[in-house]
């Protein structure tokens, strides 16, 4: 009954089609759908804001890779943490984060719902005496984590701060998008709520954005479902089906991702040209023990500082041919970021700045010999 991770990414939510015995269920390319007679609704749609049989089964899936029993898909990640955000507060609630979550998440909480009335601290995630100071019993509402964090790769225990959270009264999230629920599963280690954006490892094809929502609780579940059908960032039909199509192979896409990444990482471990390789499953990473506990592995994202600094950086982000220089991750084919002036160019000048020596890379399942002669070939020559 208990199927594996990788039995469900394939069958969880997929019946084949019983009209027609199709094994893949068909796109259901609909906006609304016809009634027998007032209020005859069959299987239960109406609109497709408030339903539509794809989403559902990408609904479904979502729920039972993260090991709840909810699920929700929306447009992007952002909207999903929105609606999971709006479900959760109330002007005058009170939210602690990591102070290196993603950093649209924390654009939204101060630019969104600050001026909404929501306050939020972010605070140094693997120091527990600062996360309890931080909460404040009965007015944190909220405890967001993100590990593996974005770009330096570091590691916080989701168990512990699963504790410290429900202690004070809050609701623990997890964003999971670096690691999948291949890899990590939040909800097993004390979390209430998983979030992701789909649009990176689950889609991982780079095709397709969306984000999910996935509660084992069926009070926050309803207040969540209730913000999907009445704010209304669904997931559209094709979307989910894409997504769907992606999740399929989420756990060999995952293995590959981890051991092209390990080899890359250990490839530039004591290079002529490299300061510090950031990635947890190098034994050197401060993180490693943690992620080796709470990890089956360590997935496909690492750092690299090089010792040339910002014009090396800049010239290696600027010279790979195979690794493709753009935002977001996750996907099949390798991509290098700069995160000085991409993903992070926001946070200049802030405690979460960048330092203009990094490159953060997606490692994609290409054969590795080839990815790393593609980085050799783009570093510059001192
Ligand atoms: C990309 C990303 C998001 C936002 O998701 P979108 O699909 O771009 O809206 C949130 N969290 C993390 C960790 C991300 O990498």
């Amino acid at each position: 009954m208990d199927h594996g991770f990788q039995t469900r990414a394939i069958h969880a939510g997929q019946d084949f089609d019983p009209a027609t015995g199709a094994v893949v269920p068909p796109i259901y390319q609909t906006s609304t759908f016809v009634q027998d007679g007032v209020g005859g609704l069959r299987g239960g749609y109406e609109y497709g804001r408030s339903g539509n049989p794809t989403r559902d089964s990408l609904q479904t899936l979502l729920a039972s890779l993260e090991g709840g029993r909810h699920g929700f898909s929306f447009s992007s990640g952002l909207a999903a943490e929105d609606a999971l955000l709006r479900s959760a507060l109330r002007p005058g609630d009170h939210v602690v984060l990591g102070n290196d979550v993603y950093g649209g998440t924390h654009r939204l909480l101060s630019r969104i719902l600050g001026p909404w009335g929501v306050e939020l601290d972010a605070v140094e995630m693997s120091d527990f005496d600062a996360v309890r100071a931080a909460l404040r019993p009965g007015v944190t509402k909220v405890l967001w984590v993100e590990t593996p964090s974005n770009p330096l790769m570091k590691i916080t225990d989701i168990a512990g701060l699963a504790g410290l959270g429900k202690a004070a009264g809050a609701l623990v999230v997890v964003d999971n998008t670096f690691a999948s629920p291949y890899l990590q599963q939040p909800l097993s280690l004390g979390a209430d709520v998983v979030v992701h954006s789909t649009t990176k490892y689950l889609g991982g094809h780079s095709d397709v954005l969306g984000g999910a929502v996935i509660t084992d609780s069926d009070e926050l579940a309803a207040k969540v479902g209730f913000q999907q059908f009445a704010a209304g960032a669904i997931l559209a039909p094709m979307e989910a089906w894409l997504t769907v199509r992606g999740i399929k192979t989420l756990g060999v896409r995952m293995d590959r991702h981890s051991a092209n990444a390990r080899a890359v990482a250990e490839h530039f471990v004591g290079h002529a040209d490299v300061q510090t390789v950031y990635y947890p499953g190098l034994d050197t990473h401060p993180g490693h023990d943690l992620a080796a506990r709470q990890m089956k592995d360590f997935g496909g994202m690492l750092s690299v500082a090089l010792k040339g600094g910002e014009q090396a950086a800049r010239a290696l982000a600027e010279s790979t041919k195979l690794f493709q220089l753009a935002e977001s991750l996750g996907g099949v084919e390798s991509l290098i970021g700069y995160p000085a002036e991409m993903t992070h160019a926001s946070v200049r000048g802030t405690p979460l700045e960048v330092a203009r020596n990094v490159v953060r890379l997606s490692v994609g399942i290409e054969d590795v010999e080839d990815l790393i002669a593609d980085l050799e070939q783009a570093l510059p020559r001192r």
